[in-house]
């Protein structure tokens, strides 16, 4: 639970308002660091032990995890609302496949290509599924070790480690840990073994109970040995005491503030649904709105893949903002001096509406987005974010102007009347052209008016 500035300014020294800190007084600072915009080191008269507990208290509720380093690094945890509604959730789950040793040679190429090449583009973002999880079943401890070397040496992707026998979870541990993968998983019956193992090279664990109660002993000792980075698996068997204990872990971290829950966790739709794909997919999708972190599926196509990561990103879009692109001019096809030059806002299904158009003709060009807080072009131009004056300027600082020899601008057609304020901005530079009130015009509209440009 968060502190409020008013608790903290009881710990602060309060009777030597010093300005140190960059603030006028104590309670200025501890309203700014309640709201997590300073840090606890700006005062330099508080003790060490203040100091300890204010970080503790300041912590987030459910600890930030990471799985995998570089670009293919996944963040899971740092979680504020129980419901997305009420703020929105920040981490999205990382979906990921089961690959088994048990599984035939092309099984297991087949499964890696799929998590690398399986990609869809969608509303200027690209959806991909995001981990590999090595399960070592076949018994036989080189064999797996060898596809834990495989999928090191020819992905870049993040990992989880499945293994019942710690001696081989940590030999696998060891050949990728530099890639910061999950360990999975430590139970009761094989912490005390793993700590001084987990502790040679710190990496995520994994933590199964048989129940909720049983991982807060497990978090207490790993935490007490200085292992923070952990995933929850209460071991949920079915998707009804799935829910329940999800909903019992986010509550207990977010509303009690009881921090021996407050991790992030992950669920297993491969095992609890096994050999029935459509189950799967539906229990999966479950998770992604109920909380889980991680979750591991058995296998997946196209078609079911897409769903659940088009899912996921309503989920966990912020509802506070509209999606929007970068402010920029952005290239479609290979387009030279004369391509021509459409300009348009930056809610995101405007511009994949605008530059697919713009595609489908095979016309090259620029289209020019101008940030308008993520608004479509008529609302923005009603909320004054996009009118004849602030295009103007973004037109003259986009660096469009080196990129054309002709000044020929085409302007959406519902926003027709801000031609005159526009022409008057680029210092009668530029003719303003008015195009297509919908996209659907782009399509007749581009290749004529390409042919007269080059003309
Ligand atoms: Fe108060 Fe510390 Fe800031 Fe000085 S530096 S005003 S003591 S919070």
């Amino acid at each position: 639970m968060p502190i409020a500035g008013s608790e903290i300014v009881k710990m602060l020294p309060g009777k030597r308002p010093c300005k140190d800190c960059g603030f006028p007084t104590c309670f200025a600072f501890a309203m700014k660091l309640a709201s997590g915009g300073t840090t606890v080191d700006k005062c330099p008269y508080l003790s060490d032990e203040t100091k300890d507990k204010l970080l503790d208290l300041l912590a987030p509720p459910i600890k930030l995890v990471t799985v995998g380093s570089g670009e293919s690094a996944v963040k899971i945890g740092n979680e504020e609302v129980i419901y997305r509604h009420e703020k929105t959730f920040v981490h999205s789950p990382g979906i990921t496949l089961l690959v088994s040793d048990k599984e035939d040679k092309a099984k297991i190429e087949e499964k890696i290509k799929k998590l690398k090449e399986l990609q869809f583009p969608w509303v200027g973002v690209n959806l991909k599924a995001d981990l590999l999880a090595l399960h070592y079943e076949s018994g036989d401890k080189s064999k797996f070790l060898d596809l834990v070397k495989k999928v090191y040496d020819s992905t870049d992707l993040g990992i989880v480690l499945i293994s019942e026998d710690v001696d081989t979870l940590f030999a696998a541990r060891d050949i990728c840990a530099d890639r910061h993968p999950l360990i999975y998983p430590i139970t009761k019956e094989n912490i005390d073994a793993a700590i001084p193992k987990i502790k040679e090279n710190l990496t995520p664990v994994g933590l199964r109970g048989g129940s909720v109660e049983e991982l807060v002993p497990l978090t207490t000792k790993l935490k007490y040995a200085g292992i923070e980075e952990l995933v929850l698996d209460p071991g949920s068997k079915n998707l009804v005491e799935a829910i329940r204990d999800q909903t019992f872990i986010r509550k207990a971290a977010l509303k009690q503030g009881f921090k021996p829950l407050g991790y992030p966790t992950v669920a297993f739709p491969c095992f609890m649904a096994k050999d029935e794909a459509l189950k799967e997919m539906l229990v999966g999708s479950t998770f992604i709105n109920k909380w889980a972190s991680i979750i591991v599926f058995s296998d997946f196509n196209k078609y079911s893949l897409l769903p659940l990561l088009v899912q996921r990103l309503n989920i966990y879009t912020d509802p506070r903002f509209p999606m929007a692109v970068e402010e920029k001019y952005y290239e479609v096809g290979e387009p030279d001096e004369s391509s021509p030059v459409l300009v348009t806002s930056n809610w995101a299904l405007t511009y994949f509406l605008v530059s697919s158009a713009v595609e489908a003709t095979k016309v090259p060009a620029y289209i020019c987005v101008k940030d308008a807080e993520g608004l479509g072009v008529l609302t923005a131009w009603a909320a004054g974010k996009f009118g004849g004056d602030s295009v103007g300027t973004f037109i003259k600082k986009c660096g469009i102007e080196d990129k054309v020899k002709h000044r020929k601008l085409v302007i959406p057609g519902k926003v027709a009347r801000i031609k005159g304020e526009l022409e008057d901005a680029l210092d009668l530079k530029w003719e303003i052209i008015i195009g297509p009130r919908e996209t659907t015009g782009i399509g007749a509209f581009l290749p004529e008016f390409t042919k007269q440009l080059k003309e």
